[in-house]
């Protein structure tokens, strides 16, 4: 080991003694990062994340830490705590540094553009982790099938409530996943509508999925509706539960039904308590380790597993999207079962 290292190390250093002085420093620190990684097998790998405020992107954090660093990558992982321009930099940071791949949750789903085409230009493999990055060149897209997940909830609304008044809570509108649950929601009830079973009494986006946001812009819609709406098509737990404390201030939660996503472990506890309707389990461990392999899969030159293209406005990305769960009152156990939850901590104890 030792021998190996030395020798390494050295040898490195004989060959890049010429082409170092003709570098500017950071070129420099780049290209010696690189050949040592190129050396001892490394993997170099971005992990950037939008945020860590709601509930399941920590759990995303460390899964995909785990996935990859046993998969022999050295990983730098980060969060934009919400902000585009902080996202920005941090890839032009990890692209002076020289990694091999990033895996990213955009904040702003639009404005990576140039930067990804950047890392692109050095090399860089890209690829979009639950969220799509449009107008960019992507090497590859790891989510859930969104489409999906919003016919869920919505068929969870029309099983609870099928004839009513709904309100449809739509995400953060920079998120282009919202655009997609709301694209399942509608295949779901545009039908309905149109046979006069339900009507849609409003929509809003949710800036930044910001839960207190949700709450408000229920309590807006109740007031304006006289309290007269039997389903909220949430899009998410966080933003459901804004909803439901809306609802709670009128008496009126339990009485009208709520969807959500996520299997937050609060909004798994409205569902146990039957304030929510329903959620929708995404496997995190399943979505992180498959990240973690596409990453690595295509820095070292083979071909990744995909089961979808999706147009992200710039061409077809190769996609992998996983089956999300529907999670009612009646199938809570496959929580625990899967190992995403203990019964104690659904229970509360
Ligand atoms: C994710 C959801 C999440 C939301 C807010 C979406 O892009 O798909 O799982 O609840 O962002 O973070």
């Amino acid at each position: 080991g030792a021998v190996v290292w030395v020798g390494g190390m050295f040898a490195i250093y004989v060959c890049l003694r010429p082409a170092l002085g003709t570098l500017e420093p950071p070129q420099r620190v780049r290209l010696i990062r690189v050949t040592f990684q190129k050396f001892f097998l490394w993997v170099g790998l971005g992990i950037l994340l939008a945020a860590l405020r709601v509930e399941g992107w920590p759990r995303d954090r460390n899964s995909s830490l785990e996935a990859a660093t046993a998969l022999g990558a050295k990983v730098n992982v980060q969060s934009a705590n919400a902000s585009e321009s902080r996202q920005i930099a941090q890839v032009e940071n990890l692209i002076a540094e020289g990694v091999d791949a990033l895996v990213i949750v955009p904040f702003n789903s639009k404005v990576l553009g140039s930067a990804i085409a950047k890392a692109h230009r050095n090399g860089i493999k890209v690829i979009a982790y639950d969220r799509l990055i449009l107008g960019a060149p992507l090497d590859g897209y790891v989510s859930f099938d969104n489409v999906k997940v919003g016919k869920m909830q919505a068929q969870g609304m029309v099983h609870a409530v099928p004839k009513g008044r709904y309100y449809l809570l739509g995400g953060a509108s920079t998120d282009n996943n919202s655009r997609m649950f709301r694209e399942g929601q509608m295949n779901v009830l545009k039908p309905l509508v149109a046979k006069g079973d339900i009507t849609i009494v409003g929509e809003q986006w949710t800036p930044e999925w910001d839960p207190s946001k949700a709450q408000s812009i229920i309590e807006n819609a109740l007031n304006a509706n006289d309290n007269d709406i039997q389903a909220i098509v949430a899009s998410n737990d966080g933003t459901a539960g804004g909803a439901i404390q809306a609802l709670a201030s009128q008496k009126l939660a339990g009485k009208v039904a709520v969807s959500g996503q996520d299997a937050d472990l609060a909004g798994v506890r409205r569902v146990a308590a039957g304030t929510q309707t329903m959620t929708v389990y995404k496997p995190i461990k399943a979505i992180a380790e498959a990240a973690a392999r596409m990453a690595v899969d295509l820095v070292q030159g083979k071909t990744p597993a995909f089961n979808a293209k999706l147009d992200n406005g710039k061409g077809e990305v190769n996609s992998l999207l996983i089956t999300p769960t529907l999670v009612t009152r009646d199938n809570l156990d496959i929580l625990v079962k899967d190992g995403f939850y203990t019964a104690d901590q659904i229970a509360g104890k």
